[in-house]
């Protein structure tokens, strides 16, 4: 037991001491936990794309970040390591409540999300749920209090936020909002106003976008602390 404690104090250091500026090529160049290692060997995960050298570093370290870069450049990895490996050196377990809360534009790609979630992270012991209407309120408000991440879309997890009685969200570690250039396009800006006044403000949140708009900086400054900024243009 002192032993585990020490080995997730060591992957914490090596975290903080990420350098920004150092190549990495490799998932198993960064200092990640042996679980997530070996879910990223099995789903075929070797060499990382350009945003996720760029990102999963910086987000390791626990620092807010605006990402973007186009479809297709593997933003969906650059969120869920970071997310997985922050729960599990905080060593998130199941009386913790909720620890992270991803948010995306449409049910399709919340589905996508989680699927990646439950490849890449299924050595993790960690629970994990989808919110995104279509299904029965209650079913979902009976589960929805014993998951440690959940992926929804902006409408239902502000409906469960204002409805659910014990949904709580104070523990809240990471906050994700991915494609948030389609959140805003559908008319949700103002949702995610309210879903963020319902978050602790000690948090990390990572921001993803295919495209880097006035509204989208917006959103960034709403949301983010101190950020990074990534930006992938692709060469012509
Ligand atoms: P985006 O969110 O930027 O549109 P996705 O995260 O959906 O991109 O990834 C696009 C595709 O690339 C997916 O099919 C995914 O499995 C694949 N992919 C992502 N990262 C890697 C990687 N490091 N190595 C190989 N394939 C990857
Ligand atoms: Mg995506």
């Amino acid at each position: 037991r002192e032993q585990a404690l020490k080995e997730l104090e060591d992957l914490e250091t090596r975290c903080q001491n990420l350098s920004p500026d150092s190549i990495y090529g490799r998932f198993t160049e960064l200092p990640l936990s042996p679980l997530t290692f070996q879910g990223l060997q099995q789903s075929n995960y070797v060499e990382m794309t350009e945003i996720q050298r760029k990102a999963i570093p910086i987000a390791l370290r626990g620092r807010d970040l605006l990402g973007a870069a186009k479809t297709g450049s593997g933003k969906t990895l650059a969120f869920l390591i970071p997310l997985i490996e922050s729960l599990y050196r905080k060593s998130w377990s199941q009386l913790d409540g909720l620890g992270a809360l991803v948010i995306a534009p449409t049910r399709e790609l919340a589905v996508q999300i989680f699927e990646f979630l439950r490849k890449v992270g299924r050595k993790h012991s960690l629970s994990a749920g989808l919110v995104i209407g279509g299904k029965d309120v209650n079913i979902e408000q009976e589960r929805i209090n014993r998951m440690n991440i959940l992926i929804c879309t902006p409408g239902r997890l502000l409906q469960h936020m204002d409805q659910t009685v014990n949904f709580k969200c104070d523990n809240l570690q990471v906050l994700v909002l991915d494609e948030a250039d389609r959140i805003l396009d559908l008319g949700f800006e103002k949702t995610i106003n309210a879903i963020i006044e319902n978050l602790p403000k000690e948090r990390q949140t990572l921001l993803f976008s295919a495209t880097q708009t006035k509204s989208i900086k917006d959103l960034a400054r709403l949301s983010l602390q101190d950020p990074e900024y990534i930006s992938i243009v692709e060469e012509s």
